[in-house]
């Protein structure tokens, strides 16, 4: 994780903090057409608590990966909702190297898996309501609960999984509403929870949309993530791969060649556009 700084919100209300920095203003890169945040997880965090203390304005938050980067190409439904949110940032050190490759700079990656916990300290000192929809039933239940364990104070307005029909749908969005929700956290992986959310933002009513995939299974140890020094060197998608190869095989031995070989494409043949 990118050790941002320790922000102490000023707390005036209910998660009311300063605005960050440079106020509203986005600094972001253009890579392979995707608009990414170039935030370290501190400045993650200062975003984030700023949106929920100006619940007037609904916010979308998404991740991406290079998975996701070589999904947004074949994509462009995907690549328009990603670029239609709030906040985009890179939760994966393939996409912060990528980027430098074509010369453009990332902070550097955050991922949820290991910040959560730390912004969960955070959320609870503001008095922000999460509610954890998505994954397998049981899982969000046992991560809001290991969350807890991190964050005694921690609200969680709710829990439910990711399994249900789509005529389930209104009964799921009455039930995140009806628990007074700041922030959904949404983990159905990309980019079905993506599509989920723009789709139903209209009828939520969380400060916060924020697309979380695999994040549930990792922070309730249904799925575990490996050393610690292979997720600090950009081999996390290697433990994923050992974990479970069956189901992403595909995703990591092939994704991560495409997403090598659409960058360099990029970088070698259309230097001028990232
Ligand atoms: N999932 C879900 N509903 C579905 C399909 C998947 O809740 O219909 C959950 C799944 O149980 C897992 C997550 O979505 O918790 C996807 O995780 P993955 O690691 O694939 O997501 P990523 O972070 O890689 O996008």
């Amino acid at each position: 994780m990118e050790k941002g700084p320790d922000i102490q919100p000023k707390t005036k209300g209910k998660g009311a903090v300063e605005p960050p920095a440079n106020g509203l203003r986005r600094d972001t890169v253009e890579f392979l057409g995707v608009k990414i945040d170039n935030v370290d997880t501190g400045q993650l965090l200062e975003r984030i608590l700023f949106f929920a203390s100006t619940p007037h304005r609904q916010r979308k938050v998404m991740y991406v990966n290079a998975d996701c980067m070589v999904l947004a190409q074949k994509n462009p439904r995907y690549m328009d909702v990603l670029n239609g949110a709030d906040l985009v940032y890179p939760d994966g050190a393939g996409v912060v190297l990528g980027a430098r490759l074509l010369g453009l700079r990332l902070a550097g990656r955050s991922t949820a898996a290991d910040f959560m916990p730390e912004f969960a300290k955070h959320f609870a000192r503001a008095g922000l309501r999460l509610f954890l929809l998505g994954a397998r039933p049981g899982v969000a239940k046992a991560a809001a609960k290991a969350l807890k364990s991190q964050a005694p104070n921690l609200l969680i307005a709710g829990t439910h999984h990711g399994y249900f029909k789509k005529e389930e749908t209104r009964g799921v969005i009455q039930q995140i509403n009806a628990s007074k929700a700041d922030i959904l956290l949404v983990g159905f992986g990309a980019p079905f929870q993506e599509f989920w959310i723009e789709e139903n933002a209209g009828q939520l009513t969380p400060t916060i949309l924020w697309g979380v995939g695999g994040l549930f299974d990792f922070l309730s140890g249904r799925t575990p993530r490996g050393p610690r020094w292979m997720l600090d060197h950009g081999l996390e998608w290697l433990c994923r791969l050992a974990v479970e190869p069956r189901r992403l095989w595909r995703r990591y031995l092939i994704g991560n060649l495409l997403f090598l070989w659409i960058t360099l494409k990029q970088g070698l043949f259309q230097p001028g556009k990232k």
